[in-house]
């Protein structure tokens, strides 16, 4: 380094932080956040990134755009639904506005009549079991895998869960109550088919989630195949429940066949055994778009005791494991110590009542897009950037339906667009398939329309310039 380097000459932090211009773009942040940046700040005027004469410039209009978070808005241009890198679901206005209306105090546990503590959840549970009659009673958890958790572990002794007639167990004692002595000592075997044992993503396997708790899985079946006779003859002494899982992101297809709720009902029954449906995507009612999918009200009504979904799946909503039922099983899920750990906050019990008592919601808006209109509005964009439009499915993504298409359309650029479209303002993610970058409108907001357009715009004008 020559000794008239200019980088010698950066700003010092203590300068910095003097300089009342920094001070007064920085007013709102705290010391340790308005460091951070002008270190970052150096950093780039270091390694030659700004000129040094840019520095403080640079750092005082960072202070000031400084948003209150550092997740970035995307517009998701993939035709994925429920694309987990992105969020899951996106809210519906209404949801959002119910976060913000709840991001105060609020009765989430007092009655305003009365003065005195309520229960906390009430109306979010009163309109998940207004949305789902056959549910008699149903709990709000952090997520999925949290309610999937607390129910094995809940429902694991034997005989007291929610069986025909078994003996209501609220306060497990083992020096007065023998019967719970057995299960606290084993906790039981968990019947799963071969079939449904899954890794929902990120090396996250269900199955490493269940045996946490101490429970052994009790594997049946084939990977293709299970029949009513592998359940029925794997119970045993231990056998603590009987649990379906729906394959949420993914398809067994050909030679394949699976054991119906109904059918493991009998058979729970006879061995007075819970029986466990988790059903991941979040369906109320079967819905036309995606006959395969399963849904809570066919669960239950086939006889599950406890069904199992998410919030941020289908149904559109905030991330939350909702457990619904029959009463008895959820009662002794909702009374267990590990429930405590799992509740979920005011402002998702907030935004799932919003998301339950309307009928709109992007994820359902996405799913059931009037298709004319789709393909006017990718036929605009392709004219206003002056490319190629083509057919292409969008997909539901990690939260069910595996395999199936969505069909529709997308405009067609060049691949070297997607980096830029992702890094640019607005943040636009699309798909990368097969050396192209593919636009798809299905889940970008018809309001967002013109913006998209002029991103991609500027992008290939930028990529045509050699930019
Ligand atoms: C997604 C999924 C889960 C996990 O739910 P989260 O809300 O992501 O915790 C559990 N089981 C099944 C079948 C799923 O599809």
């Amino acid at each position: 380094m020559v000794a008239t380097d200019p980088r010698r000459n950066i700003p010092r932090t203590d300068r910095l932080l003097a300089d009342p211009e920094v001070i007064a773009a920085g007013e709102h942040l705290n010391q340790a956040t308005i460091k951070a940046i002008i270190a970052e700040v150096q950093t780039a005027a270091r390694t030659g990134e700004i000129p040094v004469a840019e520095v403080a410039p640079t750092i005082i209009s960072k202070l000031g755009s400084r948003a209150a978070s550092s997740l970035t808005p995307v517009l998701n241009a993939t035709g994925i639904l429920v694309h987990t890198n992105l969020g899951r679901a996106p809210l519906s206005p209404a949801a959002a506005q119910a976060v913000t209306e709840a991001a105060g105090y609020v009765d989430v546990e007092m009655d305003l009549v009365s003065g005195r503590r309520s229960k906390r959840g009430t109306r979010a549970k009163a309109a998940l079991l207004q949305a789902c009659p056959a549910a008699e009673d149903a709990l709000v958890v952090n997520n999925g895998a949290a309610a999937l958790l607390l129910a094995v572990t809940a429902l694991r002794n034997r005989g007291t869960g929610a069986g025909s007639g078994a003996k209501r167990d609220t306060a497990p004692n083992p020096v007065h109550s023998p019967s719970t002595a057995r299960s606290d000592a084993s906790p039981g075997e968990i019947i799963i088919s071969r079939g449904e044992l899954i890794e929902i993503g990120a090396g996250f396997r269900l199955t490493d989630l269940m045996t946490t708790t101490g429970a052994r899985l009790r594997e049946v079946g084939t990977t293709n195949r299970t029949h009513l006779a592998d359940y029925a003859d794997a119970i045993g002494e231990d056998t603590s429940c009987l649990l379906k899982v729906h394959t949420s992101n993914f398809r067994v297809e050909g030679f394949t066949s699976s054991v119906e709720v109904a059918e493991l009902r009998t058979l729970a029954d006879e061995h007075e055994l819970p029986l466990i449906v988790d059903l991941g995507s979040g369906l109320f009612t079967p819905d036309p778009a995606l006959p395969d999918e399963p849904d809570i009200d066919t669960a239950l009504r086939a006889g599950a005791d406890l069904v199992i979904v998410s919030g941020d799946k289908l149904l559109g909503g905030p991330q939350a494991g909702l457990i619904l039922g029959r009463t008895e099983a959820v009662q002794r899920v909702a009374k267990h110590p590990l429930a405590r750990a799992l509740r979920t906050d005011k402002l998702t019990l907030a935004a799932l009542e919003a998301t339950i008592t309307h009928t709109s919601n992007p994820i359902h808006d996405a799913l059931h897009i009037d298709l004319d209109r789709l393909r006017e509005r990718t036929a605009t964009l392709a004219e206003a950037v002056g490319a190629a439009i083509v057919a292409h499915d969008g997909r539901v993504g990690g939260g069910g339906a595996p395999g199936v298409p969505l069909p529709g359309w997308a405009v067609e650029l060049p691949e070297g667009c997607a980096p830029a479209l992702r890094t640019g303002d607005p943040a636009i993610v699309t798909r990368v398939h097969q050396g192209r970058c593919l636009v798809d409108l299905r889940c970008v907001p018809e309001t967002d329309d013109d913006r998209l357009a002029a991103a991609v715009t500027a992008v290939l004008g930028r990529l045509g310039d050699g930019a």
